[in-house]
C-alpha cells in the first residue's frame, strides 16, 4: 500500500503538462520556451525574463530544513490554499467522493470541495470547557462510511485555537489508512511550541501536512506554502499542479526569509506574539463582556461576548478591524481577534472595557 494510491485512479498514470523546464538538461541558449532573448526594460537585470523552475531546489531545500523533512516530501506552491485545491482535484472524483471537515474550520476546505463537485461530510467540533476538541472516532467513522477521500484537521484549529495532539492524529491515519488521506493543517504550527504532524510521516503514509510562509513568516503576498506527504504522493500531486506555481521574486523573498538572521527575527516575532496571546486572553477571560475566550495556541482569540455588535461597533469606530463570525453555525457571539503589537492587544482591552482607544 503506497500513498500514491489515494490519489483517484483514474490520475494514477497521468504524466500532467510536460512544460520547457520539467527536462533537467544543461545549456546555455535556451530556445525552447518561446521567451523573449531581451529582458524587459522594467526588469533591467532580467530576472523574471524566463520561466521559472516548477519546484526550485533551493526552495525545496530550505523548506525541507525548516519542517524537518526530506526535499522529496516537500511541494511547495501558491500557498497551504493551493495546496487543499490540489488535494481535492488529485483524490477526489469530480461529482462524486466525499471530504471531511469539522466545523467551526477554515472555510476552504469546503469552497475547494464544493467547486470540485466533491461532498462535504461535517463531523463538528465539539466543546469542552473553554476548548474545542475533535471527535477523533466520530471522524473515523464519517469518513469510512461516507467512502471519504480526504479528512481535514486544521490544528491548532481556525478560528477556533484548539491543537489536536498527535496521538490522535496518528490514531486518525491508522483508522484510515488505505481509505483516505489525513491532512493537518498546521498554518498557524509555529505559534504552538509542540512538534509538528510532520515528524508523523515516517509511520503514517496517509498523511499530509500544509505549511505556509502567509502567518507567522510574515509573507502572505508571496504566496508560498507547501504540503509535506509521503516522496510517491509528492510526486503525483505535483502532475496535478500548474507548470509554473512558483513566481521568481516569491521564491526570492521565501529564501531571504529563511535566511539565519531573518529567521531568528520571525521566531522573536512569534514568541512575542506568544506571551500576548496568553496576555489577550488572560485580560479577555477576567473581562464582564465575556462570555467565554477559547484556548489559544495560535495567533488570535475567539471570544463569545455579552454584546457583539457593540464591541464591534467599538472597535470600529477606533479603526481596529476583527474577525465577526456571528454567521457561522453556533458562532452567533463569537468573533475571532488577532494578536496584534503589545499596543494593538492593549487598545482592543480598553475599548473591550468600553473606554478611549489610545493610552
Ligand atoms: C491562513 C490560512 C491558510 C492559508 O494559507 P496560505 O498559505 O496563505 O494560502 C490555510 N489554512 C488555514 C487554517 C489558515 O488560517
Amino acid at each position: 500500500m503506497n500513498a500514491a494510491s489515494l490519489v483517484r485512479e483514474d490520475l494514477r498514470d497521468f504524466a500532467g503538462y510536460r512544460s520547457a523546464r520539467s527536462e533537467a538538461v544543461q545549456g546555455d541558449t535556451w530556445l525552447n520556451a518561446n521567451e523573449s532573448p531581451w529582458p524587459n526594460q522594467a526588469d533591467p537585470g532580467g530576472r523574471l525574463r524566463r520561466y521559472p523552475s516548477p519546484q526550485p531546489d533551493a526552495l525545496r531545500a530550505a523548506l525541507a530544513g525548516l519542517y524537518g523533512v526530506d526535499p522529496a516530501q516537500v511541494l511547495a506552491g501558491r500557498g497551504s490554499d493551493e495546496a487543499i485545491d490540489l488535494l481535492v482535484r488529485a483524490c477526489c472524483r469530480p461529482g462524486d467522493d466525499a471530504v471531511v471537515v469539522s466545523p467551526p474550520t477554515f472555510g476552504m476546505y469546503a469552497v475547494c470541495a464544493r467547486l470540485h463537485g466533491t461532498r462535504v461530510v461535517e463531523v463538528p467540533l465539539h466543546e469542552d470547557g473553554d476548548a474545542y476538541a475533535l471527535d477523533i472516532d466520530a471522524l473515523a467513522a464519517a469518513a469510512l462510511r461516507e467512502r471519504a477521500r480526504l479528512v481535514f484537521v486544521c490544528s491548532p484549529g481556525n478560528p477556533t485555537g484548539h491543537l489536536v495532539s498527535l496521538d490522535d492524529l496518528e490514531r486518525l491515519s491508522r483508522m484510515l489508512r488505505g481509505c483516505a488521506l489525513v491532512v493537518v493543517d498546521e498554518a498557524y504550527g509555529e505559534y504552538t511550541g509542540a512538534p509538528s504532524a510532520a515528524t508523523l510521516l515516517p509511520r503514517c503514509e496517509n498523511l499530509a501536512v500544509l505549511r505556509t510562509l502567509s502567518k507567522a513568516h510574515a509573507l502572505a503576498a508571496a504566496r508560498v506554502g507547501c504540503v509535506l506527504a509521503a516522496p510517491d504522493l509528492v510526486a503525483t500531486l505535483q502532475r496535478c499542479q500548474a507548470p509554473y506555481p512558483l513566481p521568481t521574486p516569491s521564491v526570492e523573498a521565501a529564501l531571504a526569509a529563511l535566511q539565519p538572521e531573518a529567521h531568528a527575527s520571525t521566531r522573536a516575532h512569534v514568541a512575542l506574539t506568544c506571551v500576548a496571546r496568553d496576555r489577550l486572553l488572560a485580560r479577555l477571560r477576567a473581562a464582564p463582556q465575556v462570555l467565554r475566550a477559547y484556548g489559544s495556541r495560535a495567533n488570535f482569540v475567539l471570544a463569545r461576548l455579552r454584546e457583539p455588535q457593540a464591541c464591534l461597533e467599538r472597535w470600529l469606530a477606533a479603526g481596529i478591524v476583527v474577525r465577526d463570525l456571528r454567521a457561522a453555525p453556533g458562532l452567533q457571539d463569537a468573533l475571532r481577534i488577532g494578536v496584534g503589537t503589545p499596543e494593538d492587544n492593549t487598545r482592543v482591552l480598553r475599548l473591550l472595557a468600553g473606554g478611549g482607544g489610545n493610552a
